[in-house]
């Protein structure tokens, strides 16, 4: 079974959050049909990770970010990564499926 992180850094399948730009609007969770998003408080752990224009945008606009909690359900339609005004989502498309 894959244990899936829940870190805001964490890699999880086609959509990717990049915590250094996310501002924690919380756009790409209303706007997402299959609710992939999670807004989460990060840690001081997580916030140390932070590049030193995401520690500014923390302590501009908050600790909170937006973090790839169910991969799985990404059907990488692109809304999110067309909506994000801080440009910090990259969804990868699906390989379609080939026919035989
Ligand atoms: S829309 Fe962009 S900036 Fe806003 S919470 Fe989602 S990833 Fe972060
Ligand atoms: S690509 Fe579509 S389904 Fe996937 S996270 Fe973004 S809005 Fe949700």
């Amino acid at each position: 079974m894959t244990v899936m992180s829940r870190s805001v850094f964490a890699a999880n399948g086609p959509v990717r959050v990049n915590p250094n730009s996310c501002d924690g609007c919380g756009s790409c969770a209303e706007v997402c049909p299959m609710g992939v998003f999670e807004l989460v408080t990060i840690s001081e752990e997580e916030r140390k990770k932070l590049s030193f224009p995401g520690k500014l945008k923390v302590r501009i606009k908050g600790n909170t970010k937006s973090m790839v909690a169910h991969p799985e359900a990404c059907i990488a339609c692109g809304k999110c990564e067309t909506l994000c005004h801080e440009r910090a989502i990259k969804v990868e498309k699906k390989t379609p499926v080939a026919r035989a």
